[in-house]
């Protein structure tokens, strides 16, 4: 749940930024005494501004609350299996400053996070605004997160295994000089469509990510599910396909993402097609299967298949009334896109899928770096 100060603020942002202390009250539910407590705090710090309005007839001028939306900021990072990106958003989330650079194979842990933490500092450096109003920091990343200590599990997609126990947070937080927290990119990206995408404030929804790994997010009733590692939610790429022989990063054999994967495809298709190299890549199979090579139109759709059997699986679990598909394979014109969506209207009844929004996401390759810095605005602002 929000913090205080953020739930005020909420309330204050989504009455077009201004609102009266009546109106703050109604929409949080805090005790008049905190929030007017609170609100005094906000208007010392410059972070909310007073006005009186002239009332619409007879009556006392109305004091109305007005968000400075330049008073603090939050950083959101998102460190996917090949791109890591940084994000610096105002009050009203709008984003001041972005870099989006390749994020390196894992080299250890020295090397990891003095690179971190150097592009971090780069990115506050070059966005020329003033550090004492930068909150915190929140890093999604595209692996196992134990949210709750702030620790890096795994991140098997760059080269992070399981069990490295990376304390991410704490590193960030002493190098950088911000309060920092960590969730997966999956639930970062989920949260991101839930607050910004097309479907905001829909209560139930799942994002689908399709790229080097599957990923998925979850918000049920409102909430975003978070895991813990040894305690997966929502976890779409580790459901288990009959008839795939691969091993996974996860050390099973079978996940889904270990053949619908980038990755696994780049690797799969080595295997099967050692005498068609141009087909080793996952975004050739796919423009070779668009044009109805054979072999690219059976490994992809055996790929859509399972992607398929795994997100008919999220609807069973979670019953979404809007599924938002993100990541390098959910090209609109793709082919594995297409064929996935194609095969889920075949498992899907009609009914069910009646009632269910389909939609690529809108928010572009920062969607998990909106969603972290909306994190780290609930946690610190
Ligand atoms: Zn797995």
């Amino acid at each position: 749940m929000p913090n205080c100060d953020a739930a005020i603020l909420d309330a204050i942002r989504s009455r077009s930024g201004q609102a009266s202390r009546k109106e703050i009250q109604q929409a949080t539910g805090l005790s008049w005494g905190t929030m007017c407590a609170q609100i005094n705090q906000l208007l010392s710090d410059g972070t909310l501004l007073s006005e009186r309005l002239q009332p619409a007839g007879r009556g006392r001028p109305v004091l109305s609350l007005r968000l400075n939306q330049q008073a603090r900021y939050m950083v959101g990072l998102d460190i996917g299996a090949s791109q890591t990106k940084i994000v610096i958003c105002d009050l009203a989330f709008r984003v001041m400053h972005q870099q989006v650079l390749p994020t390196p194979y894992y080299q250890g842990e020295k090397h990891f996070f003095a690179w971190l933490s150097g592009r971090v500092q780069d990115c506050l450096q070059n966005s020329g605004l003033a550090r004492d109003k930068i909150r915190g920091l929140c890093a999604a990343v595209s692996g196992n997160v134990d949210s709750e200590n702030g620790v890096l599990v795994s991140g098997g997609n760059f080269g992070i295994s399981w069990g490295a126990d990376l304390p991410l947070a704490a590193r960030l937080s002493e190098r950088c000089q911000l309060p920092v927290c960590s969730v997966t990119t999956q639930a970062a990206a989920a949260w991101a469509e839930y607050h910004f995408g097309e479907h905001a404030g829909c209560g139930n929804l799942v994002t689908i990510g399709l790229g080097v790994g599957i990923g998925s997010g979850v918000v049920a009733n409102h909430r975003l599910l978070i895991s813990q590692p040894g305690r997966p939610i929502g976890y779409i790429g580790h459901l288990l396909m009959p008839g795939n022989k691969h091993i996974c990063t996860c050390g099973f054999r079978g996940c889904l993402e270990a053949y619908s994967g980038a990755h696994f495809l780049r690797q799969a298709a080595r295997d099967q097609l050692p005498h068609r190299p141009e087909l080793h890549d996952a975004r050739a199979l796919d423009q070779a299967a668009a044009t109805g090579d054979p072999d690219a139109v059976e490994m992809m759709n055996l790929a859509a298949s399972y992607n398929a059997i795994g997100i008919a699986s999220m609807v069973q679990l979670y019953s979404p009334d809007a599924i938002v598909f993100s990541g390098g394979q959910s090209q609109p014109q793709g082919y594995v896109y297409q064929q996935t969506i194609q095969a889920i209207n075949g498992i899907l009844p009609v009914e069910r899928r009646s009632r269910m929004k389909f939609s690529l996401s809108r928010l572009g390759v920062i969607q998990s770096a909106l969603g972290a810095a909306r994190l780290a605005y609930e946690k610190f602002i």
